[in-house]
């Protein structure tokens, strides 16, 4: 059956904070294998897709781009997040988890990722939380730095499950940064900004939105949009 609607969820500042495990985890990985120490603020994680985060590295290093070169760094970073991530003190944002079960009860409606992590990193983190049953598919950021490559190839995996037909207007992206009303707006789908991951209300608003809250706790007037459009 087509579903009528799509609901795409972003996971670091949206679903869930990792407690620092995943910052941690980056800079054990360039001192693992570079013996470099890298400073918290020197790059900007926020919205940013993980194989970004590697580009700024290397190049904040000096280390050559290389398949090779990124799946090392992959592998060694995957390795410290299950680590860092099992003793960090990371939460859920209020109203998720009852958000992401009522979604999952309504027939029709299919709820997926569309993530800058790199697809084990995501798998990681929501394990961790108890989330992985909600998410069946998802966009993720092994292949592409821009998120707006992200959610092209979220769009054309759901078209490909669940047909051609489906439109940019029935999908519905949730998100806490800039980068996540953008690449909404890149595929002409709506998108749902939330206040929880360190970008303000104000902030968030310069960006329209289609829908801006605080955080998930009253989740009603998502549901609504979903429900009136598409
Ligand atoms: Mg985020």
């Amino acid at each position: 059956m087509t579903p009528h609607r799509i609901i795409l969820w972003d996971i670091d500042g949206t679903l869930l904070h990792s407690g620092g495990a995943g910052e941690a985890a980056i800079i054990r990985t360039a001192r693992a294998l570079y013996g470099k120490e890298l400073a918290l603020q020197e790059i900007d994680y926020r919205g940013r897709t993980d194989l970004l985060i590697v580009r700024q590295i290397f190049t904040r290093f000096g280390i050559s781009w290389s398949e090779e070169s990124v799946a090392q760094f992959r592998n060694t970073y995957l390795d410290y997040l299950r680590e860092e991530i099992s003793h960090a003190s990371g939460h859920l944002f209020p109203g998720v988890e009852r958000m992401l079960s009522s979604i999952a009860e309504i027939s029709g409606w299919q709820q997926g990722l569309l993530t800058g992590n790199f697809e084990s990193g995501a798998r990681i983190k929501l394990d961790h939380f108890g989330l992985g049953r909600f998410f069946g598919f998802g966009a993720f950021g092994d292949r592409w730095e821009c998120r707006n490559e992200v959610a092209r190839a979220a769009f054309d995996l759901v078209r490909e499950r669940w047909g051609e037909s489906l439109s940019a207007q029935q999908i519905f992206l949730i998100g806490d940064t800039p980068h996540d009303v953008l690449c909404a707006q890149a595929i002409g789908a709506y998108s749902i900004a939330v206040a929880t991951g360190g970008y303000s209300l104000s902030d968030l608003a310069g960006y329209r939105p289609t829908l801006l809250l605080p955080d998930l706790e009253q989740f009603g007037p998502v549901l609504s949009l979903v429900k009136g459009h598409g």
